[in-house]
């Protein structure tokens, strides 16, 4: 026996009556459903508690929180600039981004998040020092959490001349995607854009993340560039829209327009946004298109909201979308989970042999009453070690 070795005893597994047991063998799911034979390693009686694979953020701005500061009443006037402005100032005199990202991190790890994908700010100020202090708080919580970083110029790229090689340093510093925003709305060249960061992704390897709050035909037209650009470069599987406004407002281009989304396997991610419809879901999950969810930032200068807790923000997503059946909620519930985690090309985060041993056990009878209730997690299992919850390992 070593280390990742565990038998939980009793857990629920979703879509079963019965509790099971799992046994996880050297961090992954060796069975469900089956005690072993004899055993020496450490054990868990989960009490019937809901078994869930571990949470996943595919959308955080961990670099920007001030979680664990006082409260700080938002001060941005209206509008993205005023928004960029109010954080490139208010952000002077903060304690250092390696420390508040890992009060962040410990908390997400403490809700049962256990893979996050934070997108960072890479600008013409600080550089790529967010994405290294990134980088280091994420190398603390090794044991707890997978974090991949995205290289963000959240400042512009065209409009702040030099930025581009910032993001070019910023893979090379270690961030696993690049990313992009508003290629037309902020930055005013989506083609001059678009070029840039895909040609980086081309260089470099490296996966594309761009945000796109375009709405209406200008943002189907950026995401027909994204389309085009993932095909030509045979980036499929690597490719997410970020937000997508564009595709939630029903419009009929809509619909051919998520079919080439499918075709070149590009995934979205959604925060469940107060300020736009919800993503298509169903229509989403009908073409297999791969969806994740985020919290955005999280209390931060852009907005007081954000709790770190993947469950409440599924909760939201079901509550946005105007669902009420179980097994709606429980599409959000594996949205922050299984699929989102499969968004971010991590296809074995499941509660099924094979699996990783990344678990989180809450006390629900469903993924649907988990999402609504969204109680402390009893336990968090990252790679077969308990690494937080009240249940006692044995
Ligand atoms: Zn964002």
């Amino acid at each position: 026996m070593g280390a990742g070795d565990l038998w939980l005893r009793d857990g629920r597994v979703s879509g079963s009556a019965a509790p099971a047991d799992i046994v996880v063998r050297d961090g992954r799911i060796e069975t469900v459903g089956v005690a072993p034979a004899s055993w020496e390693g450490p054990t868990v009686d989960a009490r019937g508690h809901l078994v869930l694979p571990g949470l996943v953020d595919g959308h955080a701005h961990v670099d920007k929180t001030l979680w664990g500061l006082p409260w700080r009443p938002h001060s941005a006037g209206a509008g993205l600039a005023a928004l960029i402005e109010n954080e490139r100032t208010g952000r002077r005199g903060l304690p250092p981004v390696s420390e508040r990202a890992a009060a962040l991190f410990e908390t997400y790890s403490a809700n049962g998040t256990t893979l996050i994908r934070t997108h960072v700010d890479v600008d013409l100020d600080n550089g790529v020092s967010a994405v290294e202090e990134v980088l280091d708080a994420a190398a603390q919580f090794r044991d707890r959490l997978d974090v991949e970083v995205v290289a963000f110029p959240q400042s512009g790229m065209l409009i702040a001349p030099g930025t581009a090689d910032l993001l070019d340093a910023a893979v090379e510093a270690g961030a696993a995607l690049v990313g992009g925003i508003d290629p037309a709305g902020l930055d005013g060249d989506a083609i001059a854009h678009l070029d840039v960061v895909f040609g980086i992704a081309d260089r470099r390897g490296c996966g594309v993340d761009v945000h796109l709050h375009d709405r209406g035909t200008l943002g189907r037209w950026q995401v027909g560039l994204i389309v085009e650009r993932t095909r030509a470069l045979g980036l499929q599987g690597r490719v997410t829209v970020s937000h997508a406004f564009c595709l939630c407002d029903g419009d009929p281009a809509v619909a051919p327009l998520l079919e080439r989304l499918a075709e070149q396997r590009i995934t979205l991610a959604t925060v469940a946004s107060g300020s736009a419809e919800p993503l298509p879901l169903a229509r989403i999950a009908e073409l297999g298109i791969a969806v994740c969810l985020g919290q955005d930032g999280v209390r931060d200068l852009w907005s007081p909201w954000g709790d770190a807790d993947m469950l409440s923000r599924a909760a939201q997503l079901a509550w946005r979308a105007g669902f009420r059946r179980d097994d709606d909620i429980a599409l959000c519930v594996e949205i922050a989970s299984s699929r989102g985690a499969a968004a971010l090309g991590v296809v074995d985060q499941v509660v099924a042999p094979g699996g990783r041993g990344d678990l989180v056990l809450i006390d629900a009878g469903s993924p649907a009453e988990a999402a609504v209730a969204h109680p402390p997690r009893s336990l968090v299992i990252k790679r077969g070690v308990p690494v937080s919850g009240a249940l006692a390992v044995g």
